[in-house]
């Protein structure tokens, strides 16, 4: 005899297998993508999932701050030619349990008491976009709010790195309330790739995918609840760029965000990674046959000067995170003194250093 309960369990099992198929799709196209984009790394399915990928900690002028990155479900996009950062994630869905015991593991078992009071700031990552509800649970998300809240009473600013589409309005709502409960106000900022402001590096050979009137209309989101934005940029992201040329592309971008920031009244920030050859990827192939080389560290230099009388602030990445390939890194012989002078910069935002 057919009863309600009969039904309800023949459609829970539906759901389930719906949802199981949907995680398989997922898969497959992420698969499909990196290899259609000429990537050959692989991911890494060998992680505990109760456990986040990488953590480190960071001295910008904002005061100490942990950057975590959790173990997910890979970026969905996955097509960005200079791009590994998949290669540290799964290909598989993790549920949302697993990144809760992964939010229970940083909060009792890697930070100190100590790091949990004095923390000022807050990255969030998964290496693709921890907005994007199909990689990173909306719970875990909640959960780690909570966490945050409860734990550590000084953070004021929580900084989210996501693409720009998976920004909805709800979302920033929550984000909002939910910020504004804890010790502390925290303010959110949210962290995109930007990575070149050249239409055509960006988008026709970087791959990137964001039409300018994208970010334009997040940068609106962001302005409505009074959020901060940080811009991922990458000096020389592709083959054929000369210094000088690389050193423009900053240049403009420093006066593209400089009239958003004017005009939006939005705290903007540049994080410019100078570019390495990522294992894995065309990049690596093209360097390795010598047709591509990491900027030199006096081009970024060169071009973080420009920045000098503009609203924006610029913190320069000096980490390849062990993503580079053998030799392929952006720091040579010789480059030790200005690697400690960026360092001062990035803690201090005196430009003076830079001359
Ligand atoms: S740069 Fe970001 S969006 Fe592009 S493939 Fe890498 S993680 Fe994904």
């Amino acid at each position: 005899m057919v009863t309600a309960n009969s039904i309800l369990t023949l459609f829970d099992a539906f759901e389930y297998t719906t949802s199981l198929q949907q995680d398989f799709n997922k898969k497959m196209d992420i698969e499909k993508k990196t290899r259609q984009f000429g990537k050959t790394y692989h991911f890494d399915d060998q992680h505990e999932a109760g456990k986040p990928a990488q953590y480190w900690f960071q001295n910008p002028p904002e005061g100490f701050t942990l950057f975590i990155v959790f173990y997910t479900m890979a970026c969905r996009w996955s097509k960005c030619l200079g791009c590994n950062l998949p290669s540290k994630m799964s290909k598989d869905h993790i549920p949302f349990d697993r990144i809760m015991a992964q939010v229970d593991y940083l909060f009792h078992s890697i930070l100190t008491e100590e790091q949990k009071r004095d923390l000022k700031k807050i990255i969030l990552s998964n290496n693709g976009s921890i907005l994007d509800e199909a990689t990173f649970s909306t719970t875990a998300l909640i959960y780690f709010i909570a966490n945050m809240n409860l734990y550590c009473p000084n953070v004021s600013l929580l900084c989210m790195e996501t693409r720009p589409e998976y920004i909805d309005w709800h979302e920033l709502e929550f984000l909002s309330t939910a910020l504004k409960e804890g010790h502390c106000d925290t303010e959110l900022e949210i962290a995109i790739g930007f990575e070149a402001y050249d239409d055509a590096i960006r988008n026709d050979h970087f791959q990137k995918g964001m039409p300018l009137e994208i970010f334009e209309s997040m940068v609106m989101k962001l302005v409505t609840y009074g959020f901060k934005l940080k811009t991922y940029f990458m000096m020389k992201p592709v083959p054929g760029i000369s210094e000088e040329d690389g050193i423009k592309d900053i240049i403009d971008a420093i006066d593209y965000l400089n009239g958003i920031s004017e005009k939006h009244s939005i705290d903007i920030n540049m994080h410019l990674n100078p570019t390495y050859a990522a294992v894995g990827t065309e990049l690596e192939k093209l360097f390795l046959k010598g047709e591509y080389s990491p900027p030199l560290l006096d081009s970024v230099r060169k071009a973080v000067l420009h920045a000098k009388d503009s609203g924006i602030s610029i913190y320069v990445g000096l980490d390849d995170e062990g993503l580079a390939a053998p030799g392929g890194g952006f720091i040579r012989k010789g480059d030790k003194k200005l690697v400690k002078t960026f360092e001062e910069f990035n803690a201090t935002q005196d430009f003076s250093l830079l001359f």
